[in-house]
């Protein structure tokens, strides 16, 4: 007779099947063709990763490069065979238009400089793959939604984690009802930041401080994690060093926040710790752990279950490969990664940010 533990590690075990069955047994590449074909812009470490993760895409390949800086244009041309005819400037780029060899840019530059380079790239009539966060606030981020819907091309978020093996398969444990009713979350995504003159220190080009760029992660998480979008947040700013975090530049802010169901979140978001990086679900008949848990990983899981044991994959690889469905063949992610996602975590944010300001409970319409 089955149990109900044999039930619930069924559930489990199909729940990690699901990320796994979408890859291919064989990593046999796509005809060059059906293959998504990906420009770059922003040629700096993040770029660098991805390109690098895409060396292992099936369906996807890199055909294009825009940087400010030829010597990076001519490295990249060289490491990843772009022809120089694909290759721009930040004042030319526009010409992507008249490029067939390109179907999606995928912007890699600091985050103050996404919203007008995203509305160029929409115009030019291409799809958009823009990273996070996607703007400087809410306001920005709709007007990319709007400008690519109106455009009829496609804005996706570089959420990595969506297609990560445990995340999702916890994703499925929950909704399979494996923790029962969700009651709380916790999320801490920190590190300790360098240079002192790095644009992510530098307010009009990261638009704050840790919250734009790595607390992010906990409120992106808490959504997913939960299964429910926030509707009040409250929050907290602590600056040690008011030197290094100027005016308008967070080192660490706690957040807590509401979710229709009565479940609820606290989180922490620093640029002044390091070994911070965990996600904790707490349910009615159970729990599920990640730590790390948005790093590049292995990402390391377990529930009341056990061990989650789904192999590690370069998330970018997966990423790339998933987008390509997407973008081409109109594939529903499990957990989405459109634009609009991208503006729900910018109202959370533009309210963070409110919050600490007024130090009262900010409501939330995301819609
Ligand atoms: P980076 O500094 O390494 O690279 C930024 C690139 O943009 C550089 O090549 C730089 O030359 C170029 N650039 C163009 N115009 C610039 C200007 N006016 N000022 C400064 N640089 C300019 O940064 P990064 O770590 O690659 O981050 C780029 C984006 O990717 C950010 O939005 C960041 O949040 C995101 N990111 C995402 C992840 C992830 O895991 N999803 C990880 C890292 C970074």
């Amino acid at each position: 007779m089955k149990t109900r533990r044999d039930f619930i590690q069924q559930v489990a075990l199909t729940a990690a099947a699901v990320p796994l069955l979408r890859l291919p047994a064989i990593a046999h590449p796509l005809r060059e063709e059906s293959q998504l074909r990906v420009a770059f812009m922003g040629l700096g470490g993040y770029a660098n990763r991805v390109a690098d993760a895409m060396k292992d895409c099936t369906k996807a390949r890199i055909t294009g490069a825009i940087s400010g800086t030829p010597s990076k244009l001519s490295d990249w041309q060289q490491r990843f065979n772009i022809p120089a005819a694909n290759c721009y400037n930040y004042e030319n780029f526009d010409k992507i238009k008249d490029n067939p060899d390109i179907d999606v840019v995928y912007v890699t530059t600091p985050n103050g400089l996404h919203h007008s380079q995203v509305l160029r790239i929409a115009a030019a009539g291409k799809h958009v793959i823009c990273e996070k966060p996607m703007a400087l606030n809410a306001r920005e981020g709709q007007e990319m939604v709007d400008a690519c819907k109106k455009a009829g091309v496609q804005l996706l978020i570089g959420y990595r984690m969506h297609f990560e093996p445990k995340t999702l398969a916890i994703n499925n444990m929950r909704n399979s009802g494996v923790f029962g009713k969700v009651k709380f979350f916790q999320g801490q995504c920190g590190f300790t930041i360098g240079d002192p003159t790095q644009w992510r220190l530098n307010k009009e080009l990261a638009g704050g401080g840790s919250i734009m760029d790595i607390g992010i992660y906990a409120i992106n998480g808490s959504r997913y994690m939960t299964g429910e979008d926030p509707i009040w947040v409250t929050a907290q700013e602590v600056k040690t060093d008011p030197v290094k975090f100027k005016p308008g530049v967070d080192e660490t802010i706690m957040f807590e926040m509401g979710f229709p169901s009565g479940a609820v979140a606290s989180c922490l978001s620093t640029y002044s710790m390091n070994y911070l990086d965990r996600f904790y679900l707490i349910g009615e008949k159970g729990f599920a752990e990640l730590q790390p848990s948005t790093g590049y990983g292995p990402i390391k899981g377990r529930t009341h279950l056990g061990e989650l044991t789904q192999p590690h994959k370069t998330h970018q690889t997966v990423q790339m490969d998933e987008m390509a469905d997407i973008i081409l063949r109109g594939k529903k992610p499990v957990i989405p990664v459109n634009g609009e996602e991208g503006v729900k975590d910018l109202k959370i944010i533009d309210a963070i940010y409110a919050a600490v300001k007024s130090g009262k409970k900010e409501t939330l319409h995301l819609g």
